[in-house]
């Protein structure tokens, strides 16, 4: 599991290890906040209305949700146990309190729970707020209250790093990009 503060080079870092390492399945997380550029419904995000959302979180179909920038975000259960019962490891993007969910979930839950052996957490933080602050006016995505609103987030999910077992500072992308994968592979090794 993956979480990582906006702008911090997340996306990137998924994106070139799904494509390089082998029996490794993206957990598509649902949403309620609209696809942004190409993204697609069913490989980015299921895009649902708050209304069908609710339904799920009524159904208990969700590990976690979470509200993150003012939209719905949550990981499909079903989804997450068929990849592991089928013998693949899941890379999930999952926001602090998604994550808090999850560990605490996990905590209570029974040893040999197929989730509980495989799970582990990783953090990818930005060399600093101020890199971050300059990456984010460089996407030119967001105005300049937007960005003032995710660094205080990001000051926020930065200082819940300590609860991850693993951290990545991308300070350069090819350095960055070689210890998450080197972490990924050790834990799949193992699992
Ligand atoms: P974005 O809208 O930029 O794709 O993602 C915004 C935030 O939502 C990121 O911090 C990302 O980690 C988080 N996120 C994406 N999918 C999920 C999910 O399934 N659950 C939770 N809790 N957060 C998610």
């Amino acid at each position: 599991m993956v979480s990582a503060p906006s702008g911090a080079g997340k996306t990137t870092l998924c994106d070139r290890l799904l494509q390089e390492v082998t029996g490794l399945a993206y957990s598509v997380s649902c949403t309620t906040r609209h696809p942004r550029g190409a993204e697609q419904d069913g490989v980015d995000y299921h895009f649902l209305d708050e209304c069908e959302f609710r339904k799920r979180i009524a159904a208990g179909e969700f590990l976690e949700y979470a509200t993150v920038h003012g939209n719905l975000y949550g990981t499909l259960r079903d989804s997450v146990a068929s990849s592991l019962e089928s013998g693949q490891s899941v890379l999930m993007d999952i926001d602090v309190q998604g994550a808090a969910q999850i560990r605490e979930r996990l905590a209570t839950s029974p040893v040999d729970d197929t989730l509980r052996k495989a799970f582990v957490d990783i953090f990818i933080e930005p060399p600093s707020l101020d890199a971050l602050r300059q990456r984010l006016m460089g996407r030119g995505e967001d105005p300049d209250d937007e960005i003032e609103r995710r660094l205080a987030k990001a000051a926020s999910e930065m200082s819940r790093s300590g609860d991850y077992r693993y951290h990545v500072v991308n300070d350069s992308l090819e350095r960055a990009y070689e210890k998450f994968k080197s972490y990924v592979l050790n834990e799949m090794i193992q699992t």
